[in-house]
């Protein structure tokens, strides 16, 4: 039995012509010879009735405060409204399908509620399902736990990593990721209206450009078919352009992190929002400080990125949602220091930079006849990234993708 994984993200699933489009692509699977497991989101965005935005806002707007365990019960149910709607179009279009929750799907996860790790899965009920035949539609975003089957959700992105995890226990030949834009493109088209489709790219680069906030995909997910060696495709719901295939660089499972588009530096710009950017004072007599600073953070349980130590200074951005508290523990352990709030992270990614000279110039160089202002920058081997003010995240990624030539 060949098995293919079909992952149907929110505005795939949101009405019923979308759903009609879905119908399409599984019956082309099975065209192609294919037993179609399909993943589904909840339906639509924030403001759609059953969206999962939608669904913590009831509890919102009434003022109700619920634990994780409940949330999670909650955030579990557009995606169980989404699989019976989905069942049903397909049992109306003469398939026989048949919706799972994610615990129904053999999916057992940790009891991190709000941001489980799938721990494993039990492939033997869905094996049974695909040989009599119907289409298993599994709710995505969600597992249970062991031994009581309380219901937890994968945190953000979620459905992507249940595709991911699904298609490498299933040992599926291909995993397909739909969604409402044509493939992963060259930055975000609602930034860059020149973006263009990466026909294909390696599992290292379209992590390190999911990390830095290509949000088109989860990274997760691209790490967990990463491991197995399986093929991911990200393509559209509402076309029938052939999408972005992520794979090895040589097609083998060698060379994870390589570079596909060998002529090229980059392969992507992405973006990430809502950092503050702090910059403490360090006592250059006193060896211990910086080091006192960052146990004092990970002692408050404060996540930090983009960091720069040096004797004088030290250099880091948190989320918005630590800046209150990372303000804190600065303030009660005495140091001196600055912040910048509502900052950008802009992101050039691309296996082909490695060992390049003139990558730093160049992205320097077009950000400054952008007229905007370098906070900071920090780089691995395949990605150079820059902190700046968040007013001018549309100039800047819109300058690094012309600089670059994508
Ligand atoms: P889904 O609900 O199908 O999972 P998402 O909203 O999670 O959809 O992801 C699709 C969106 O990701 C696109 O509409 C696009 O605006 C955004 N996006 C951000 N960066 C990129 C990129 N580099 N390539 C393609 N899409 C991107
Ligand atoms: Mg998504």
């Amino acid at each position: 039995m060949k098995i293919i994984v079909q992952k149907f993200g929110g505005t795939s699933v949101a009405t019923p012509e979308a759903r009609l489009a879905v119908k399409e692509k599984v019956q082309k699977a099975i065209r192609s010879g294919f037993a179609p497991v399909v993943v589904v989101s909840a339906m639509g965005r924030n403001g759609d009735p059953y969206a999962t935005d939608s669904l913590i806002n009831l509890l919102k707007e009434a003022n109700l405060s619920v634990n994780v365990r409940e949330l999670d019960v909650m955030m579990c149910c557009g995606e169980m409204i989404s699989s019976c709607v989905m069942a049903a179009t397909l049992q109306k279009c003469g398939f026989n399908a048949m919706a799972l929750t994610g615990g129904q799907a053999g999916i057992i996860t940790d009891s991190t509620f709000g941001a489980a790790r799938i721990k494993k899965i039990d492939t033997t009920y869905l094996l049974r399902i695909l040989e009599s035949g119907v289409i298993p539609i599994v709710c995505g975003f969600q597992g249970t736990t062991e031994n009581n089957g309380k219901f937890t959700t994968l945190g953000r992105g979620g459905s992507d990593t249940t595709a991911a995890a699904l298609g490498a226990a299933l040992k599926a030949d291909l995993v397909e990721i739909y969604t409402d834009v044509d493939g992963i493109m060259t930055a975000d088209p609602r930034l860059v209206k020149e973006a263009s489709i990466l026909k294909q790219i390696s599992y290292g680069e379209v992590c390190q450009m999911a990390h830095q906030g290509a949000k088109v995909i989860h990274p997760r997910a691209v790490e967990i078919a990463m491991a197995q060696n399986i093929p991911l495709v990200v393509k559209s719901t509402f076309s029938d352009a052939p999408g972005t295939l992520i794979t090895n660089a040589n097609g083998d499972s060698e060379a994870t992190g390589e570079n596909i588009n060998e002529h090229k530096i980059a392969s992507g710009v992405t973006h990430l929002t809502n950092l503050t950017q702090f910059k403490v004072v360090l006592d250059k007599n006193d060896f211990a400080s910086g080091r006192k600073l960052f146990e004092d953070l990970a002692d408050a349980g404060i996540s930090v990125g983009c960091l720069n130590l040096s004797e004088e200074t030290a250099l880091f951005a948190v989320y918005e949602n630590d800046f209150a508290k990372t303000q804190q523990v600065l303030t009660e352990t005495d140091f001196d220091y600055h912040f910048n709030e509502k900052c950008a992270k802009v992101s050039v990614v691309g296996g082909g930079m490695r060992g390049v000279p003139g990558v730093m110039a160049n992205f320097v160089a077009s950000l400054n006849d952008a007229n905007i202002a370098i906070l900071q920058t920090v780089d691995s081997d395949t990605t150079i990234s820059a902190i700046i003010s968040e007013e001018h995240v549309t100039d800047a990624v819109v300058a690094l993708h012309k600089a670059f030539k994508l």
